[in-house]
C-alpha cells in the first residue's frame, strides 16, 4: 500500500474502468466499495449493466500493457483459460478499402477475449486485493453532499427498493455512458460539462457460431473494417472455447439485421468473403442480438472551474468512443493510471486537475475515432483542415499498408494507443506512404459500395 489518504473510496460501477480505478484507489485507501446494479461477482456471462458485452470487444495493445502492469501475470491467466492471443498486426486479417493489410511482426500483443471473460478475470484479480468489496445488486440514486461543494458519500437502493447511504471520503463514477453526474452536478448547483457528440447512428449485431471449416489458418480474428466504398464491418475472432464470434457493424442506420436470413446476407456484403463463406452452413449457438449506438459522446469536464470536493468521473461517464475503434477499455486503463499518479502524491485528487491530466490522453483516440468517422460525408460534424487532411493521409496510408508491412506496423502502434498520431507524419513514413500507395491499375471490378446496393437492394444511401 503507498500513502494513506482516506479511510473509504467508493466506486460506483463495476465495468472495466470501475475496476481499474478500484485496484489503484487500494493503494491509498483503506477500504475501497464497488457498487453495481448487477450482481458482479462469480458472473461468467455478459450481464444486464453491460450489454454491450455480447459484443466483439478487442483491447488495444496500450491497454493490455496497462492492465499487465496493474496485474502481472494477467496475460498467463487469460491463456490458462484457452484464450488465443498473438501478434496485433500480424496475427488478425484486417481489411481496409475491401483490402488485406500486409501482416507485420509488431509485438504488440493482442488478446482475443470476450468481454465477459476479460471482466471476469480483472474482477477476480481486484476481489482478490483485501481492501476492495463488492456492494451488489444496488442501483446508484445519488450523492450526499456535507456543505461546502464537499461529497461525503452516496445513496444506493436495493432490489427491494430499500435506500441505503454509504459514506466515504472519495466517489468516483464509473456507471458508463448513461452516467448521471452532470444532472447531479446541476442538481447540486454546479455547472454540467459541455458536450461534443458524433451522431454515427451505428449498430452492432452479434451471433456465435461452431464452425465446420477454418477460414483462419494461422490468424486468430478476420476484420473487414468499414469503409466510404463500404460502410459496412465485422469482427470475426475465434475465441477461447472453440466457437466463432461474427459481430457485425452498420452506420447511418445502416444496421445489421436480427433475423438469420437478413444476418447473413448482410454478413455476404462484407469485404472479406471468407466470413460469409465460413458462417453459412456453420452451426449458430445463439440468436443474433442488437445493441445501438447512436452518437459518440465527450463531456468536457477539463473546462469546469469549480467542481465538488471528494468526487471524479471516470470511463465512458467521460468520453464514449465509436466502438469500432476499440479505444474505451483502453482509455479507462489511461485514466486510471492518471488517477494512480496522482494518488502517489498522498493527497487526496483534484477533480479538475485529474480532469486536465486525462483530456490530452483522450484527444488522440477522439481525433482518430470521430475524425474517422467525419470522412462519411453522411456524418455531421466540424470539418476542420486538419480532420481533412487527417483522413486524406489515411485513406493513403490504408492503400500503403496494404504493400508494405512497416507501415501496417506503424498504423497499428498508433492505434493501438502505444504511439501518437504524430508518429505516422515522420519524414521517413510519409515516404513510404507516398511511394506505396499510388493507385494499382483498374481491376475492371465494381467498388464494393456498388456491390452492396446490387446485392442487398435495401441499404440506406450514405
Ligand atoms: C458494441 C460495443 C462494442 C465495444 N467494443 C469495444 C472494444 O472492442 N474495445 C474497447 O476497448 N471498448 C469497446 N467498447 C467500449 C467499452 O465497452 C467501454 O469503453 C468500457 O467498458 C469502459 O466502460 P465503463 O467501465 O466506463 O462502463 P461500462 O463498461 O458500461 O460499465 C458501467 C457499469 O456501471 C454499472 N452501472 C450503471 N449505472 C449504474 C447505477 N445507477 N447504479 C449502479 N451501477 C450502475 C453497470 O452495471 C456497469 O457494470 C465497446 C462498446 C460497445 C457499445
Amino acid at each position: 500500500m503507498g500513502q494513506l489518504i482516506g479511510d473509504r473510496a467508493v466506486v460506483l460501477g463495476a465495468g472495466m474502468a470501475g475496476l481499474l480505478t478500484a485496484r489503484v484507489l487500494s493503494e491509498s485507501y483503506r477500504s475501497v466499495v464497488i457498487v453495481d446494479r448487477d450482481e458482479v461477482e462469480g458472473v461468467e456471462g455478459a450481464r444486464r449493466g453491460v450489454p454491450q458485452g455480447r459484443h466483439a470487444h478487442a483491447l488495444l495493445a496500450k491497454g493490455q500493457q496497462i492492465l499487465q502492469e496493474l496485474f502481472p501475470g494477467l496475460d498467463g491467466e487469460l491463456a490458462a483459460s484457452n484464450v488465443p492471443a498473438g501478434d496485433l498486426a500480424g496475427d488478425l486479417r484486417w481489411y481496409f478499402n475491401g483490402q488485406r493489410l500486409a501482416p507485420a511482426r509488431s509485438g504488440l500483443m493482442s488478446v482475443s477475449s470476450t468481454r465477459p471473460v476479460l471482466e471476469l478475470h480483472v474482477r477476480t484479480r481486484v476481489a482478490a486485493l483485501p481492501q476492495v468489496s463488492f456492494k451488489t445488486p444496488f442501483a446508484v440514486r445519488g450523492l450526499r453532499t456535507g456543505g461546502q461543494g464537499r461529497i461525503i458519500g452516496v445513496t444506493i437502493a436495493g432490489d427491494d427498493g430499500e435506500i441505503e447511504e454509504l459514506a466515504a471520503d472519495l466517489v468516483v463514477d464509473a456507471t458508463g455512458r448513461g452516467s448521471r453526474s452532470p444532472v447531479w452536478l446541476k442538481e447540486l448547483g454546479f455547472a454540467p460539462p459541455e458536450e461534443d457528440r458524433i451522431v454515427i447512428n451505428l449498430a452492432y449485431t452479434t451471433r456465435r457460431f461452431l464452425l465446420n471449416s477454418d477460414p483462419y489458418g494461422a490468424d486468430l480474428s478476420i476484420n473487414p473494417v468499414a469503409s466510404l466504398d463500404n460502410p459496412r464491418g465485422g469482427f470475426f475472432p475465434k475465441l477461447h472455447d472453440g466457437s466463432s464470434m461474427l459481430s457485425l457493424t452498420g452506420m447511418l442506420g445502416d444496421h445489421p439485421p436480427t433475423d438469420p436470413e437478413g444476418f447473413l446476407a448482410f454478413a455476404k456484403t462484407l469485404a472479406a468473403p471468407e466470413i460469409y463463406e465460413a458462417v453459412k452452413h456453420a452451426e449458430p449457438l445463439d440468436d443474433p442480438v442488437t445493441f445501438k449506438y447512436p452518437a459518440s459522446v465527450r463531456r468536457r469536464y477539463e473546462r469546469l472551474v469549480d467542481f465538488p470536493r471528494g468526487f471524479l468521473v471516470i470511463g465512458d461517464g467521460v468520453c464514449s468512443f465509436n466502438p469500432v475503434y476499440g479505444q474505451g477499455m483502453t482509455v479507462a486503463a489511461l485514466e486510471a493510471t492518471v488517477l494512480r499518479e496522482q494518488l502517489a502524491q498522498g493527497i487526496e485528487p483534484d477533480a479538475i486537475q485529474f480532469f486536465r491530466a486525462i483530456a490530452p490522453l483522450i484527444d488522440s483516440p477522439w481525433d482518430i475515432s470521430a475524425g474517422g468517422d467525419l470522412n462519411f460525408p453522411g456524418v455531421e460534424g466540424p470539418r476542420t483542415l486538419k480532420v481533412r487532411m487527417g483522413n486524406a493521409f489515411m485513406g493513403k496510408l490504408h492503400t500503403a499498408a496494404t504493400r508494405d508491412p512497416r507501415v501496417t506496423e506503424a498504423f497499428f502502434r498508433v492505434a493501438g494507443l502505444v504511439d501518437p498520431p504524430q508518429a505516422l507524419m515522420r519524414p521517413s513514413m510519409i515516404l513510404r506512404v507516398l511511394r506505396n500507395s499510388k493507385p494499382a491499375a483498374d481491376t475492371g471490378r465494381l467498388p464494393v459500395s456498388e456491390q452492396v446496393h446490387v446485392e442487398s437492394g435495401s441499404r440506406n444511401d450514405q
